[in-house]
Parts: C-alpha cells; sequence; structure tokens
C-alpha cells in the first residue's frame, strides 16, 4: 500500500494526530491512489509556522534564482509527461489526453511565471522640492493556496507559481480527492532546487484543516479557487489582516442567434458541455437558442452525444472519464432526478436515469434536458456534471436576460455571425471570460481569467498574465530627501 506524508519544515511527516484517509480511482474503485494524512489544526500551525521561518531567506535571493527552480521543475514536468498524465487520470479520472495537456500547462506556467518574475517594476512620483517619492515591491511573505480537483495541477501552479518567483513561502493544501498530484507538484519543485522549508504540503478535508490553515496564515495572503459556499465560508473566516483571493462556481451559458450554422453551435455546445465529464468551472451548463434552428441544434448535439465512448480514461479511445468521486456521482445524479421530477423532457439518453450508486466507477451519460424554464432549479445552479439544458429564446434580448438571470457570472459564449451582435454581446452579458463562436470551456495562458457576481471576488483575475503579481506582492511607498 503506498502511503504518504505531508511536507512541512524541510520533511516528509505524517499527520500529528496519526490520521489517514484513502484514494481510489473514480473509473475503478479496486485501483488504490494511496493513503493520505488527515491533517489537523496542528498541522496546519506548525506548517505555517515552518513557511514563515524560511520565507524570510527567500525573498532575499536573486528573483533570476527563483525564476531558475520554475524553469527547471517545468523541464522536468516534460521528462516525465507521461508517468504523471497517467497517475493524473487514475486519480481524477480525466481521458489521458486531457491529463497529458493538463501537466503540459503546468510546465507552460511555471516557465511564464519564471519570466514575468523579471518583469516586476516600480514607480516614481512627483515630489515638492528635490525629494523622490518611489513605491517598492515586496513579497507579501506566505501565501495559502487551497485549490479544487478538477484542474488538480494547473490551478496549483498558477498560484504557487507567481507566489514563489515573487519571494513569498507557501502553503499548499490540494483538494482531498487529488492528493497525490498534488504531491507531485511539490516534489518536483524540491527536487528543482526550491529551499525546502519554503513549501508546506498539508494534505487533508478542508472542514478538517482548511479552516485551521486560514486562521493561522494571519497576515499573509490566500487564495482559493473551489466552490461558492466554500468561498463564504473562507471569507467569513480570513477577517480583514489578510489577501483574499477567492474564484469559484459558473453556471455559464451558450447564446445561439438564428444566422448561426447549427452544426458548427452543436460542436460548440457539445465541446462546452461535456468536455471533461462537464467538471469544467466554465463548462457550458446552459444553451440558449434564438428562433428556428432550435429543433437542429438540439438533433445535432443529441448525436454528438450518443458518439461519447464513457469509461476509463487511460484507454486513448475513451473520450468521456467518470465523475471524481461518489459525492460528485450523488450531486450530479440528484440534479437529473430533479429535472425529471420537475418534469422536464430529456432529448437523451432516453433510458433509466443513473443508479442510486454504480457497481464500479463513477460513470453518468451526457445529459441533454430540453425546453427547460428559467426558473427550473437545472437552469440556476451549478450542476458540475455532464448535463446541459437547453432552453428555447424568442429573441437576442429574451436570450440575454435569461442568460444573465442566474447568481453566476463566469464565462458565457456567443454563437453568431452577426459582428454588431457579438459587440453587443460583449457589453450586455455579465460573464468575466466571454468565447465567440467557441466553447465556454479552454483559456488562454497569459490572458486574464476569472468571473463576477457569485463566480468572483474579484480580487485580481487568477491568470491574469503581469496583473497576478499585484496579488502576491505589496508595495511600500519611499520619500527620499538628501
Ligand atoms: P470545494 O469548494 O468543495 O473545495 C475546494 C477546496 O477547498 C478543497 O481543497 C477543499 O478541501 C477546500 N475546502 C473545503 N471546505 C473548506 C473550508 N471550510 N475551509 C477551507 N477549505 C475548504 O470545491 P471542489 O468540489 O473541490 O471544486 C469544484 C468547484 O470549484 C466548482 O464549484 C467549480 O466551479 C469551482 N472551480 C472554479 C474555478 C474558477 O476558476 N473559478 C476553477 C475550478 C473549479
Amino acid at each position: 500500500m503506498s502511503e504518504h506524508l505531508n511536507f512541512i519544515g524541510g520533511h516528509w511527516v505524517p499527520a500529528q494526530g496519526g490520521g489517514t484517509f484513502v484514494r481510489r480511482n473514480p473509473a475503478d474503485s479496486n485501483d488504490l491512489i494511496g493513503v493520505f494524512p488527515a491533517s489537523t489544526s496542528a498541522d496546519a500551525e506548525s506548517a505555517v509556522a515552518a513557511v514563515k521561518r524560511a520565507s524570510i531567506d527567500w525573498a532575499r535571493t536573486d528573483p533570476q534564482a527563483r525564476a531558475q527552480v520554475l524553469e527547471k521543475a517545468a523541464s522536468l514536468i516534460l521528462t516525465r509527461l507521461q508517468s504523471l498524465a497517467q497517475e493524473l487520470t487514475r486519480e481524477e479520472g480525466k481521458i489521458i489526453s486531457a491529463a497529458t495537456q493538463e501537466w503540459r500547462r503546468v510546465a507552460a506556467n511555471l516557465n511564464f511565471y519564471a519570466g514575468e518574475a523579471l518583469r516586476m517594476r516600480g514607480e516614481t512620483f512627483p515630489d515638492a522640492g528635490n525629494g523622490i517619492v518611489c513605491s517598492i515591491r515586496e513579497p507579501v511573505g506566505i501565501v495559502l493556496a487551497i485549490t479544487p480537483w478538477n484542474f488538480p495541477v494547473s490551478i496549483p501552479s498558477r498560484k504557487i507559481a507567481p507566489a514563489l518567483v515573487t519571494g513569498n513561502g507557501v502553503i499548499y493544501k490540494p483538494s482531498e480527492v487529488t492528493p497525490l498530484a498534488g504531491q507531485r507538484l511539490v516534489e518536483m519543485l524540491l527536487e528543482a532546487g526550491l529551499p525546502s522549508g519554503v513549501i508546506a504540503l498539508v494534505q487533508g478535508r478542508g472542514q478538517d484543516v482548511g479552516e485551521a490553515l486560514i486562521t493561522a496564515a494571519a497576515g499573509g495572503a490566500v487564495t482559493f479557487t473551489g466552490s461558492y459556499p466554500t468561498g463564504c465560508q473562507i471569507h467569513r473566516l480570513a477577517g480583514p489582516d489578510k489577501r483574499l483571493q477567492l474564484e469559484m462556481g459558473g453556471k455559464n451559458p451558450c447564446i445561439v442567434l438564428e444566422d448561426a450554422d447549427p452544426v458548427r453551435a452543436a460542436e460548440i455546445i457539445t465541446q462546452g458541455a461535456f468536455s471533461l465529464t462537464g467538471q469544467a468551472c466554465t463548462a457550458n451548463s446552459r444553451a440558449l437558442i434564438v428562433g428556428d434552428i432550435y429543433e437542429e441544434v438540439v438533433r445535432q448535439i443529441v448525436e454528438r452525444a450518443k458518439a461519447f465512448k464513457i469509461g476509463n480514461g487511460l484507454d486513448p479511445k475513451v473520450t468521456m472519464g467518470p465523475l471524481a468521486n461518489e459525492t460528485q456521482y450523488r450531486k450530479v445524479r440528484e440534479m437529473i432526478e430533479v429535472g425529471r421530477s420537475e418534469g422536464l423532457k430529456m432529448a437523451f439518453p432516453l433510458a433509466e436515469p443513473p443508479p442510486a450508486l454504480p457497481n464500479d466507477g463513477y460513470f453518468v451519460s451526457p445529459t441533454i434536458f430540453v425546453d427547460v424554464p428559467r426558473d427550473s432549479r437545472l437552469s440556476r445552479e451549478e450542476i458540475f456534471g455532464p448535463v446541459v439544458c437547453i432552453s428555447r429564446a424568442e429573441s437576442y434580448a429574451q436570450a440575454i436576460d435569461h442568460a444573465n438571470s442566474v447568481d453566476y457570472g463566469l464565462a458565457a459564449s456567443i454563437v453568431t455571425r452577426d459582428l454588431s451582435r457579438v459587440l453587443s454581446f460583449a457589453r450586455d452579458i455579465e460573464a468575466g471570460v466571454i468565447k465567440v463562436n467557441s466553447a465556454t470551456v479552454g483559456v488562454a495562458l497569459s490572458a486574464p481569467f476569472g468571473g463576477i457576481k457569485h463566480s468572483s471576488n474579484q480580487t485580481y483575475k487568477e491568470q491574469a498574465g503581469h496583473g497576478v503579481m499585484d496579488f502576491y506582492t505589496r508595495t511600500k511607498t519611499v520619500y527620499l530627501a538628501s
């Protein structure tokens, strides 16, 4: 049995309370991923204290030396890509091509932020007399990164890399659903030469250790990606002495206008709704179709849904993996049941709903509800599974009104050839990421990424090129006189 440890104060150690938890492959419960420490508040306090001590020297190192650690880790990832991707597929369930792409993105993120380290700038200001006023930048000190399981290495990498390269120490708590992926990222940073005290890896459930970490991380920055309810808890707990970045859920619409090519529209909606088994924060879980092309777009989406090959993502022919765990399975199944109990029409699948618990592997078919009214729970709540709700709209204005009627505002897309509608859409839609003639999923490496409304507290966008560096640094204003 593979037993894993926390990394605190430069050492691999068990949880102080001795607790452990087990992670299994969501496609095959006989495949044990490992046993991991179930950390508690004692581990949280040790981790924060150790990183605080080590971060003082790290802040004084040459930024180029810090950048080189990230670059070395990136090259280690690329040499081990295949085995890392296989392990990620076993642990999270995503298909092997998606797992490979994710680790590639991690390497790209590390290299990108290594470059950003050398582009940091300060400012000077006019002053009365002969003096100079300038701002200088320094690391915040410590950064606590709490991350979800759906992109278990790319999301942490775009938090940990800018934090480290600006001279902060990092306390990293991966999701309890993907502890091994988190561990691998830390191992490669250490192998690349990161001084060992500068990072702590703390495994465990959010309720058991996440809250204690937030309380312990006084004076530092907390960067969180996850669900809105957890984000609200963290916001309440953090208090005024911490920087806080909350990137949360979505209920992302795709609007199709009547001039669109129905085949193209169906491809875009299918990709947005079903890739990553619908477990992307930017997944397109609503489609609002204007005009007479409605039936044809639905027909085309159903054809594509039927073509998915569902199974263990290690098989390269499989195009849709399982949901990540039992909690996810129960949640998605419950939402399908809600749709059925509301009397909503299903265009696919036409068979019985998924069983209360599957025999093995948390597999759910791509699921298409049609004619979904805007007050349905399915239209309003994040499902986070391969379920798309399709609704009719009489006009562009009605589609926008429907799209904006939810609490979330992460991503949105429009399919049309009408440039004037595109320009209106960019103004009218309440979303932080706007796609035109492409799926809501998939974001650029260096472009700002984040939502509005319940999707984010908008404290610097999470993946934001140079802009994100502001979250990980603070400025002091210095008045110089002779
Ligand atoms: P989650 O909120 O359940 O957990 C996220 C992380 O928070 C985990 O590490 C968890 O252990 C920790 N946590 C849970 N309770 C905590 C608490 N009380 N205090 C401190 N930490 C706590 O989310 P999840 O199920 O891991 O991820 C899915 C959610 O993440 C979806 O809502 C999805 O939309 C969102 N997400 C958002 C983005 C984005 O960029 N906006 C990206 C990916 C995922």
